[in-house]
């Protein structure tokens, strides 16, 4: 009854989504701000009757706002239904079990060896220096690999990798190799890659709505690539679904994307707070990754991370812990509201 390839599969865990009791939602990095007020317009003015059509199956007036934003071509864009599916999609059309493992950093987003179980793919964990933070020599010390993908900054960690570092694993990897970049968290503090698609024709860059343009609920990411691998993307997903955006989503992308001033000032804030909490998290004598995204990485010497989210979530504040040994005692912790941080500081001072 059951297919192979189902049999195989380890799925993905997200974070709870509590539609009971309401707590304050510290643990899927959503931004604590809305998006754009002209969304809200937007939305108040939809015609209904275009709901009977299918929507542009190439979204290409996103594509097109999304490139004028980075100054690249709508032929450089890809979009797709969040980018986790943009990220599938690149797993199935660039990488190839024979040539080897697919290589991403020891500790880093949960669902890079979900896919590689999807597809069938082999991995291999690249591992982290003593601080935390990528090694692309270690990368390159790989005897064979079909492809490498990590995030910019890393999560769950947040550390960001330097400009110089991404261009040394640039002029090192094997030109058939396609390197992925994914910038969820780019946004907040990082240097995008995307001006090195012009150099670089295997770098593709992969990033999302979800997190600093506040739409994790319209499901919309992209990547930015060289306009062959971008085809191949085209290709895959039209052997998948053509439509995995709706209309009203693709014109959400639009106006979010166009609205530069709402973008930079909640982007704006949500750094000033994570500051602020690393700042005090480390006067409470937690040890804080530094981190250049939305969230940060924190333990306390003699509790465990486990211990940390219960009481937490006993207050009435969801955060994420991750059960993966080396990072066992971390939580991650979403910057929300200043409010909220003032009340998470209060119960972290508590916690013994
Ligand atoms: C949140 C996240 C994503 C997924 O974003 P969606 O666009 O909401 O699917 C991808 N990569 C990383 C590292 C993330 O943290």
């Amino acid at each position: 009854m059951y297919s192979e390839r189902f049999k195989k599969l380890i799925p993905y865990t997200p974070g709870e989504q509590p539609q009971n009791r309401k707590y304050i939602k510290l643990n899927t990095n959503e931004n604590p701000f809305p998006p754009s007020s002209k969304i809200n317009d937007y939305l108040k003015s939809v015609d209904i009757s275009r709901l009977q059509l299918y929507p542009d199956p190439t979204a290409f007036k996103l594509r097109e706002a999304i490139g004028n934003y980075y100054s690249v071509s709508a032929s450089n864009i890809f979009v797709g239904n969040g980018s986790d599916e943009v990220l599938s999609l690149c797993f199935s059309a660039f990488f190839n079990n024979a040539e080897g493992p697919v290589l991403f950093p020891e500790y880093t987003y949960s669902f890079y060896p979900v896919y590689c179980s999807y597809y069938s793919l082999n991995y291999t964990r690249v591992p982290v220096k003593k601080d935390f933070s990528l090694s692309v020599d270690l990368f390159l010390t790989s005897p064979a690999y079909t492809g490498i993908i990590f995030p910019n900054p890393n999560a769950p960690t947040g550390i960001g990798l330097e400009q110089q570092e991404i261009l040394k694993l640039m002029d090192s990897v094997r030109e058939d190799v396609v390197v992925i970049i994914d910038e969820a968290y780019i946004d907040f503090g990082g240097t995008s890659s995307i001006p090195l698609i012009q150099k670089f024709d295997n770098l593709l860059i992969v990033q999302t709505f979800s997190k600093s343009r506040a739409l994790a609920g319209s499901r919309i990411g992209f990547a930015v690539g060289n306009k062959n691998l971008i085809e191949a993307l085209t290709t895959v997903k039209d052997s998948f679904n053509s439509y995995p955006l709706d209309f009203i989503s693709q014109k959400l992308g639009e106006i979010a994307v166009s609205d530069t001033a709402h973008f930079r000032d909640i982007t704006e804030r949500i750094i000033k707070n994570r500051e602020y909490t690393s700042f005090e998290f480390k006067r409470l004598g937690w040890e804080v990754l530094p981190s250049q995204a939305n969230f940060i990485f924190t333990r306390k010497k003699g509790i465990a991370g486990k211990d940390v989210y219960d009481a937490l979530k006993e207050k009435g504040i969801l955060v994420r812990h991750f059960n993966q040994a080396g990072i066992e005692d971390f939580i991650r912790i979403t910057i929300g509201k200043r409010d909220d941080m003032e009340f998470l500081l209060d119960c972290a001072e508590d916690l013994k």
